[in-house]
């Protein structure tokens, strides 16, 4: 049984972003497609896109398929006001619950894909540029102070840690990139390092690609978002940093938002769900456990 709490409508962040939409996990499309290959398809539909095709959309769910997040198990003309997260453009559906985080336990580090753990549960890797408020949005997300306590010595450790929530599913912090000082040789390394773990993880369920909101979209963050849009690498944009408006003159987080998805567009033929999160004011915790929690219970029930 489904508990979730009333949500408020949320449309001001959605209404300015017209993007083709992300991947779902890839266990989504298959599923959908009725297929049971767990192997990775080179350009595998989406399940959305599929439920959209079976009936001519009406005017609102064209609309919705242009901005929202749809998640499996859910058509766009089910979709009403109170179902979308606020501050994203993620709807709610029939999987989402048991968001809690109860329990967190550090499991171990791995210098290589093959060596992490191998008891098929679901997890969601925590990508992004050095600095960016990844050990601040783990800490956040689990309420423990200093459990991502990752070196942050540019080029030195480069370990995929797993840290196991209430015993059933993974956080996984990977290494930071685009350290300032770093040496090429350095980047170069994390880069087929990092790029290995996401071709080989059969049961990621999710890469949230962390993004700091409070600066003009980087370089950097849109080739990494390119890089896994490109290979159909499931994922989901976690804006970090969205209390922080930087002087008078600064651009502000949404706009920094849109120029982002803006920009990636291209590289993504479905909309990625997106949320804004700030470790300091709280926001986007518990929506971003709720989005999760729908894509691993779907996961775990197909
Ligand atoms: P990491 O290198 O990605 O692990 O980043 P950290 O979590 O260490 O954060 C880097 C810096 O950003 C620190 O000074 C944090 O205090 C700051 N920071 C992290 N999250 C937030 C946030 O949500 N809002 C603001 N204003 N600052 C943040």
């Amino acid at each position: 049984m489904l508990k979730l709490r009333p949500l408020r409508f949320h449309t001001h962040f959605s209404l300015l972003f017209n993007l083709p939409s992300s991947h779902l996990h890839r266990k989504f499309s298959f599923s959908l497609s009725f297929s049971s290959s767990t192997s990775r398809a080179p350009n595998p539909s989406h399940a959305a896109a599929k439920a959209f095709s079976r009936a001519e959309p009406s005017e609102s769910s064209r609309f919705v398929q242009k901005v929202l997040f749809v998640p499996p198990g859910m058509r766009p003309d089910e979709v009403t006001d109170d179902m979308v997260l606020p501050g994203s453009n993620i709807v709610i559906g029939p999987y989402a619950g048991d968001a809690k985080v109860k329990e967190v336990d550090f499991v171990k580090s791995s210098n290589r894909a093959k060596d992490c753990p191998k008891d098929d549960r679901p997890e969601f890797a925590m990508l992004g540029r050095s600095n960016v408020g990844k050990s601040s949005l783990i800490n956040f997300l689990v309420r423990k102070k200093d459990v991502a306590l990752t070196s942050k010595k540019p080029g030195k450790t480069q370990l995929i840690n797993h840290f196991l929530i209430n015993k059933s599913w993974y956080i996984v912090d990977l290494p930071g990139y685009g350290f300032a000082n770093a040496p090429e040789s350095a980047r170069m390394d994390w880069s087929s390092f990092t790029k290995g773990y996401f071709l080989n993880r059969e049961t990621l369920v999710s890469v949230l690609l962390l993004v700091d909101a409070s600066v003009p979209p980087q370089k950097i963050d849109l080739d990494c978002a390119n890089w896994l849009g490109r290979n159909n690498i499931p994922m989901t944009f976690v804006f970090t940093k969205c209390d922080k408006i930087k002087g008078g003159k600064g651009r502000k987080p949404d706009e920094n938002i849109r120029d982002f998805q803006e920009l990636i567009r291209e590289n993504y033929r479905l909309h990625p769900p997106w949320i804004m999160t700030s470790s300091i004011t709280g926001l986007g915790r518990d929506e971003l456990l709720l989005h999760m929690s729908q894509l691993r219970n779907y996961w775990d029930n197909e």
